[in-house]
């Protein structure tokens, strides 16, 4: 008993995560109602949609995971996360990186060092394959009583934490909007809704057709209640544009909402030009969910 306790408490999680009721004095707002769902204030460090991924590994302290093995980029919101849950736990963290950063880290990188995190640097072609039988077989031979986790966390059993993001909810809507990158988050709020609702994903990169078959690949079956509106990327994963840049600084000045580039800026771009060319019908209660990731935004400068 006495090593029993309470994981969300011990890393400082804070859920239910607040909604604000959000009025811009954009075009076409006023026909209506838009709220605003703060999975960004869920924790200082750990990253919204990231914790709701990973919650199921470390719901139970009884059955936390010996040692932990995940990929991602130099910037990743994911091993951000899994590095400072991991740390606050005692359970030991190796980061597959794709590039090599060791002769200048990004802000993320260093704060894993400082977590005690093992990076190990790998190639693109050694990358590519994160996700073949193969490899993956070699990675578990190599590092016995060690779980895997996929590149952003982003596993089937990852859709029950994110559906606790409508669970918690008690406002209703008709459609929900998130960001879509590797489509695990779109896929659990899917699979939360009721036959009347809708949820739409905003691509945060170029991928007409790939992103629907990665979020298909996480649903028991073929539904019409989502769509993944396409023109909204600005070029590509982690590509901004002037355009972008001035509403994420208006919006985050005028109602208190920090928004970053990658995701939830473009999130917001999007919901303003649709609602502009009258996307949602007279009276739609919209619900925005704003994954987090405000630590990718950080500068790549040394302090
Ligand atoms: C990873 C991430 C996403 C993308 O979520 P997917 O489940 O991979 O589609 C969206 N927003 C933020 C802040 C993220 O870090």
């Amino acid at each position: 008993m006495s090593n029993h306790f309470n994981v969300e408490q011990k890393l400082g999680i804070k859920l239910p995560t607040p909604l604000q009721s959000f009025s811009p004095d954009w075009p076409g707002a006023e026909r209506v109602s838009i709220h605003i769902k703060r999975d960004d204030l869920i924790h200082s460090v750990v990253s919204g949609n990231k914790w709701r991924k990973l919650s199921g590994v470390f719901s139970d302290p009884a059955t936390l995971p010996n040692a932990i093995l995940s990929f991602g980029g130099g910037f990743s919101n994911h091993l951000h996360a899994l590095g400072y849950c991991c740390h606050q736990l005692n359970i030991p963290f190796t980061a597959l990186v794709r590039g090599d950063y060791s002769a200048n880290p990004t802000p993320m990188l260093r704060d894993l060092i400082n977590w005690g995190t093992r990076i190990r640097y790998v190639n693109r072609i050694e990358y590519s394959r994160r996700h073949d039988h193969d490899y993956l077989n070699q990675l578990r031979l190599a590092h016995p009583d060690t779980t895997l986790i996929p590149e952003g966390g982003s596993q089937q059993a990852a859709l029950t934490g994110v559906q606790s993001v409508i669970t918690e909810t008690e406002h209703n809507f008709d459609v929900v909007i998130c960001p879509v990158a590797s489509g695990a988050t779109l896929a659990g709020l899917i699979t939360a809704l009721e036959p009347q609702q809708r949820a739409m994903g905003i691509a945060v990169l170029k991928g007409v057709g790939y992103l629907e078959s990665l979020v298909e690949q996480f649903l028991p079956a073929r539904t019409d209640n989502w769509h993944i509106a396409h023109d909204f990327h600005h070029g590509g994963y982690a590509k901004t544009s002037a355009p972008l840049l001035t509403l994420i600084q208006s919006v985050s000045e005028q109602h208190q909402l920090p928004l970053e580039p990658v995701y939830s800026g473009k999130v917001l771009f999007a919901l303003k030009s649709m609602l502009a060319s009258h996307v949602f019908a007279q009276g739609s209660r919209i619900l925005v969910l704003h994954t987090g990731g405000l630590q990718g935004a950080r500068s790549t400068k040394v302090e």
